[in-house]
Formats: C-alpha cells, structure tokens, sequence
C-alpha cells in the first residue's frame, strides 16, 4: 500500500536509504560498541549481566517469531547474540581468575636462533668494558644484600601477591640482514660524540643514494623502521647536501606536537644550534622558530594553516610529509594539497616517509612515485598473551610491571596506556606498591610520556638508566611510532587506544578508549627489539588477538567530523569537496554533514560558499563551534571572557589536580571556584583569580591548580588575544553579568544542548541521545533544566563534560535558521 502514490513511494526509498546508513553506521561501530560492553561488563563485574542479555534475547525471539525480519532486526539479535558470547566468555575468564595463581615464563631457552647466537656476541664487541662494570656493579649490589637475596627468590611468590600468566604465542622475527650489528647501549650512546652516534644509525649508509634520489625524482616515499633515523637524519643530509641554499626552508610535519617538540630540540643538540634558530618548530598555539630557520619541523595541522598565508609554500625547498602512515586527517588533506602543489613547483621536492607497509599505496597516490626503503635492524621479540582476559588492565600493567622486574634480566619497560588519567594512577599505584616492596628489589625509575607533559620532563625519557636499575616509561601510543626510546627490552601492551570517534547517524563526536588494531600491536611489539631480542607482553588473550582486532586502523578522515577540515579547505578556496584528491575519501554524509553544520554556523551559505563570517572563523585554528563562539563574543560585548573560556578550554583536563593524600582538601579547593551557572564560569573563575594574584605560583599551589597548564592556558589566550585583534574585535568585559558569556557560548554550541528527562538522565536535542553530567562538573547535583555541554566522553555511561546551563529561548535567537527549520 506503501508503494501506491508517487510521493509516498518517493517516503519509503528515503526511508530505506535511511535505514541502510543506519546499518552501515553500526556496523562501523559495532566494534567499539563490543569494547565498551567488554569493558563495562568487567569494570562493573556485575553478575547479572549475562541473565539479562538471555532475557533480552529470549524477549526479541519472541517478538520476532511471527514476523520477517528487516537486515536491521537481524543485524541487531546478532549484535545481541554476540554480546552474550562475550558477557559468556568473561563470565568464564573471571573463574578462572580466582582460582589460579601465577607465573612468569621462566626465560626462555627456546629457539638458539642466528640472532640469539649474534647476541651472544655483543659480549664480544668493544662495549664488553661496559658489560663488566655493570656486571661487576650488579656482583657488589647482590653480594651486599647477599644472604637476604636468596631468600628474596624463594618470596617472590609472596611478594607479588598477584601476578599473570602469560602464554607465549610465537616469536615476531628479527630482520634477516648479515651485517646486522648489534646497536649500542644507550649509555654507551651518551659517551659516544654525536657524530658516532648519527654514524650508527640504519639510515646513514644510504644517505648519498637517498640523497641522489631525491635529486633525481620530485616526490619520493620513504619506507623505514621506527627508529632508523628518518626523521632526525634525512633533513640534517638535505641541509648538508644544499638544499636550504636561497634562503629556502625544509620543512618536516609530525602528526603529534610532543614528537615534532622532541625531534626539533634532538636535532638542534645534533647541529650544535639553539632550539628555535637554525632548527625549529611550530605548533599550534606555539612557534619556536624565527627568520633563521632552516628546519622546521611542525604539527601537520600547523602546515595546513600554513597553506591559508602561502598557499604555494614558496619558502620551502623541500617538504617532508612524515609519519604518514598514521593517517591523520591533516595529514590526509595535506597529501592531496601538496600532490597539487608539486605540479606547478616542479623544483619543490615532496618526501612522504612512513614507518609501515603503506608504501606501495602512497606510490600509487602520487602518481607511481619510487619508494625507498631503508633497510631495519630488528631482533627477534617473544610474544605473550594472558591466558585469560584482564578485568582491570592499568592493575593488570602494574602487577607485569613487578613480575618482569622482579624475576626478568635488566632492561627497560615500555607500557602502552590510552592517556594522562591512565597514566597518573598507574604511576601512582606503581610507586606506590614499589614503596611498600622497599629495598627487596632494584630500583624502579618511573618516567611518563604524554602530549601534554611539559617538555623538560618529556626529556628525561631519553636519559640513560643508572646502572642496576631499571627504567619504566609509562606512554601513550605516541611510543608507537613516533618516538624512538632506546634500550627497551620489555614492552606491555593492554591492547588500547584513546580514539576520537563520530557517528554521522547521531553527529556526535566522542573521545573513546577502543581496541588498537593488529598492525599496531605489531609496531607495539616492535619497540622491544631495536636494540636487543625482547618480550611483549600482551594484556590480552590469543583468541582476542584474532577475533577481536581489526587488521588496520581506520584512518581519522574515515571516522571523525570534518567541520574544521572543510572550513579550511573552502578557506583555501576549495569548493569542490566531493571531487578533492583524498587518498581515501571520507564518508559521503560525513561530508554532507559538515557541510550543514558549518551553514548552521553561518560559515557558509547556502551555495556552500564561504561567508564574511566563515573566513573570520578560519582565521582561528580552533574547531569551528569554537571559532563561532569566540566571533560572536564581539556581539555579546564579552570578548575578554570569551577568550579566556577558550583558552582554558584548550587545556582543561589538566587544571586541577588531585595528590592522593590531600584528595579531601583538593576536592575542596576545587568546588570553592564551582558557578552556579556552570564549568565554563568556574574555568573563567579560575583564571581570572589568578591573573588577580599577578599569575602567582604559590596560589596554584594552595588551590591544587597546575602551575604549568594555567602558564599555557595564559600563553594559548594571548595568541588568540592577537588573531581576535587581526579580525578587529575589541576586547570588552560583561562581567558581572555572565548572560551574554553564555549565549556567546550557546552561539558557537548550540549542536551541543541537552534537556533534562526523568531520572535526572539528559536527552540531546537532536538525536534524543541519553547523556549525563559528569560527576566532576558544577551541575552535578543541580540538575538544570537545559544545559550545553562541552563534549562527550564515554566511561562507563556517555558523560558530558564542562557543561553550563542555558535557557532554551537563546538557542532561537543565536541559531534561527537552524532551530526553526526543525521544529
Ligand atoms: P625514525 O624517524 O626513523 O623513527 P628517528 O630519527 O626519530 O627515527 O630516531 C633516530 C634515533 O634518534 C633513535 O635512536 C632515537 O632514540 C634518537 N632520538 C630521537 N629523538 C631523540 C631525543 N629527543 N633525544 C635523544 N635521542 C633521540
Ligand atoms: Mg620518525
């Protein structure tokens, strides 16, 4: 009946094609979902749970017994299905959990493989001297707690009152070369000039016909290890080969800012030169460099900015797009910009360096460039998995942190943790239990590693480890490739990633932790054998090793929004989208999406082309609903506040802080700067007090506020404080009224707006999601009847954090055309 007229049947295909997006969306999300259900079921152990899915289940068979099914229902009982496998199978993971004790492998002899046999002959190479201090050191350090040690052995049982057990699975190969030398250690390395140390690189032998290449072909790909030198080396060869003559630069992109930071300040020390001369960087918010610069290395973001003032990169002679195989959006977009680029400057060269197999597709991309491969040197690594799946894995890491120190050889650790929270308590619990172990074991060094870790710490990874201890360095997945820390010999991988996903279906962005993929357990794994074999201890199981992850990681363009991507590209005066060069293209509605976020937000109008407005948002490099707001705070009279929200916005995570013995104090402090009207006020609040105290140290202290991360919040508002100048917005205060800051606010947000539903739950405007306020926020407990949110995180529940409260009639006002249209 459905089908009997034009227009309803005209209905029915909309309404199948919407359907078939809808299947298409949760298909994409199907594995998240799976890990977050994974994960909720084993952080909550509730016991319930695998009677409620039958219940669930039995409901849906009953209900779908006399009916046919639509994909969609079936898709859905499946997705049931297989939950119940899961909720099943650590249900099962759990007993097993309790009954049994573990136990490290005990070193494995196995395999006297060519490498094993070629380690054996490092003893034999000159650092033998350095072997026998240490082992002598090691000899006088055993023979002091001599008779106390043997008993140590017999108590390590005790000791580690939990412990894993690991099954090893297979041994990664090592690379098969005949010269492979032995690298050497890092403190060896630090004895070393610097000139021997460069020499020692798996690069260095190949710098003249790598060198000649790039003399002889415009782009090149450049496929290496992680760690043999690409990033550090290639540019310093360029430089000596004479291609900074003519006042041009070279210029190399990171997708992360703390690897470009590290890299620049690495190859200044290797040039003898001061950070931010010859050799610098530039991300965002943060430019060290200066007229001199000839390297420059920089955030893959900030080159896409770069395109909006040169749009040729005339200063460059050559650009090196690295990392490429990470796959982030910027870079992404940049591979299309400057494929354009090389066309018509045919003397600029184009390196595109990747760290993985990806090289045959960059070829294909650039038009059948030649690849160069840069033969690794890479010892075998043994890997191993739980025998069972891990309920808690930062517990979990702790307990394979103690369990190698206190019965594996010397070496160091590298632990892979999704983020700084992660991180923080896994320190925290570490240092802790190391504290209680006292002196039974050797010392333990620490030592974290995260984007947002101020550079001077970030520095101490790469020092030597004292002799007879050990190091640990406790990462994000910026160790994966990015960074190269020698020496490690032990690597633990939980198997998780922080990832930004969005969903076109509900146009929500959230930050999630989600299973990484095989190619980057690899890489994980890889990092224990650079310098010697190693172990890699997987927090997972086998069968999860193989079911559970996907091959490859979806690059970002593929799964997050593209509003500041496409403002960028119109910005660039790329009008044609759907028809720009992407290596993959993304989504056809996340695209459309964009499109129509960036209309409602008055960027473009309705030929998609960029407004007065939307060029004055590109100006900002901030997300679009942030460049929104921060421009409509010239309407509201409250840009002084505006800027300052958007500057402690950029770094809020890492404001307050909580020291485990003064958890009751700082909780405290922190609900002293609580607003009534929400967290964007208590952040205005913070701030402003401070800059009161003329940006004092000693109150930070007393109000458990980072020092450092209310520094760049300062350093990051000045610069937006400068590019609000150049679109010739005065800087104005509406303070003590903080009506127009929230309407500003709800300017820019108003994709954002929650509305309170019964039990206290929240329901997004435009999707109907189920949302809650964070426990951390102001509102927690106040529960208003409209709120805007800052963004979504996914825990336990989909939280929103930094939310304020609003009056619904605003969103009318600020937002016509868009909450009109859909009413
Ligand atoms: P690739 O880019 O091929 O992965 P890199 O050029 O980053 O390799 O690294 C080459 C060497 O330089 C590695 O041994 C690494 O440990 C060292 N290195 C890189 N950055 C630093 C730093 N900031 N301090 C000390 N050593 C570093
Ligand atoms: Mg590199």
């Amino acid at each position: 009946k459905v089908l009997e007229s034009s227009s309803s049947r005209k209905a029915y295909e909309e309404a199948a094609k919407r359907l078939k997006l809808e299947i298409e969306d949760r298909e994409k999300i199907l594995p998240q979902l799976r890990v977050q259900s994974r994960r909720k079921y084993l952080e909550k152990r509730k016991d319930d749970k695998v009677a409620e899915l039958e219940a669930d289940i039995l409901d849906d068979e009953y209900l779908f017994e006399e009916k046919i099914l639509t994909d969609r229902e079936r898709k859905e009982r499946e997705y049931k299905k297989q939950l119940l496998t899961i909720a099943k199978e650590h249900e099962k993971a759990r007993e097993l959990e309790r009954v049994q004790r573990y136990h490290m492998p005990q070193d494995v002899k196995k395999g006297e493989t060519e490498e094993y046999v070629e380690v054996d002959e490092r003893e034999r190479q000159p650092n033998s001297e350095q072997k026998k201090w240490e082992s002598e050191q090691l000899a006088s350090a055993m023979f002091q707690f001599g008779a106390k040690d043997a008993k140590i052995k017999d108590e390590y049982d005790l000791l580690l009152d939990d412990q894993i057990e690991f099954i090893q699975a297979l041994t990664m190969e090592g690379s098969k070369s005949k010269d492979k030398k032995p690298e050497i250690t890092e403190t060896e390395k630090h004895k070393m000039d610097i000139e021997e140390t460069k020499k020692s690189l798996p690069v260095y032998p190949f710098r003249e016909d790598l060198i000649a290449a790039i003399q002889e072909h415009q782009i090149l790909i450049i496929e290496g290890e992680t760690g043999s030198g690409k990033t550090t080396q290639i540019p310093q060869y360029l430089y000596e080969a004479g291609f900074t003559k003519d006042n041009k630069k070279i210029g190399c992109t990171q997708p992360r800012r703390v690897a470009a930071m590290s890299v620049a300040a690495r190859v200044a020390q290797e040039m003898g030169v001061k950070l931010g001369n010859e050799v610098g960087y530039s991300i965002r918010f943060e430019d060290c460099t200066s007229e001199r610069t000839i390297l420059k290395y920089m955030t893959d973001g900030t080159l896409h900015r770069e395109f909006l003032s040169e749009p040729d990169l005339a200063s460059y002679s050559v650009m090196i797009i690295d990392e490429a195989h990470e796959r982030t959006l910027h870079t992404d977009i940049l591979f299309g910009l400057v494929k354009d680029i090389a066309r018509f400057r045919p003397e600029l060269k184009l390196l595109i360096s990747s760290a993985t197999l990806d090289a045959e597709k960059f070829s294909q991309f650039f038009d059948d460039a030649p690849i160069f491969r840069i033969p690794g040197r890479r010892f075998p690594v043994d890997i191993y998995y739980t025998k069972a799946p891990e309920a808690d894995y930062i517990d979990a890491c702790v307990v394979s942190v103690l369990q190698i120190h206190a019965t594996q050889p010397l070496g160091d650790i590298l632990v892979f943790l999704t983020g700084q929270d992660e991180i923080e308590t896994c320190q925290e619990v570490l240092q802790d239990r190391v504290k209680r172990l006292g002196s039974k074991l050797k010392e333990l060094v620490i030592l974290p590693v995260y984007a947002n870790l101020p550079s001077d710490m970030q520095a101490k990874i790469f020092e030597p480890t004292p002799p007879n201890a050990r190091k640990v360095i406790l990462a994000t997945n910026i160790a994966e490739t990015s960074l190269t820390i020698d020496n490690i010999i032990y690597v633990i991988d939980p198997g998780f990633a922080k990832q930004n996903n969005f969903s076109s279906r509900t146009g929500m962005e959230s930050l999630m932790v989600v299973p990484i993929s095989k190619a980057s357990a690899n890489q994980r794994a890889g990092r224990a054998g650079r310098t010697a074999p190693g172990k890699c201890f997987r927090l997972y199981t086998a069968w999860a090793y193989k079911h559970e992850l996907e091959d490859n990681t979806i690059p970002e363009i593929q799964r997050i929004n593209l509003g500041n991507a496409v403002l960028m590209l119109k910005a660039l005066g790329i009008n044609d989208l759907i028809h720009f060069d992407f290596l993959d293209p993304p989504p056809h509605e996340t695209l459309v999406l964009a499109l129509e976020q960036l209309y409602a937000l008055g960027a473009l109008n309705h030929h998609g082309e960029l407004t007065k407005l939307g060029r004055r948002m590109a100006e900002f490099p901030v997300d679009p609903m942030m460049a929104k707001m921060i421009l409509a705070s010239e309407k509201y009279k409250c840009s002084e506040e505006i800027v300052t929200i958007a500057a402690m916005l950029s770094v809020n995570s890492a404001i307050f802080y909580r020291p485990k013995d003064k958890i009751i104090h700082a909780d405290t402090a922190r609900k002293n700067f609580n607003h009534i009207h929400g967290d964007h006020l208590s952040l205005l609040q913070v701030y402003n007090q401070w800059a009161e105290t003329d940006f004092s140290v000693q109150w930070c202290y007393e109000n458990f506020i980072q020092y450092r991360s209310m520094k760049r919040a300062r350093d990051v508002r000045e610069q937006l404080v400068g590019l609000m100048q150049r679109v010739e917005i005065d800087m104005v205060s509406s303070l003590p009224e903080t009506i127009p800051i929230r309407k500003a606010i709800t300017a820019g947000y108003f994709y954002h707006v929650a509305r309170l539903s019964k039990g206290g739950n929240y329901k997004t405007i435009k999707h109907n999601q189920t949302v809650m306020i964070h426990p951390n926020s102001s509102l927690f407990e106040e529960l208003p009847r409209w709120v805007l949110y800052h963004e979504l995180v996914f825990t336990t529940k989909e939280y929103m954090r930094q939310v304020i409260e609003i009056e619904s009639k605003w969103l009318l006002e600020v937002a016509p055309h868009y909450y009109k249209a859909k009413e």
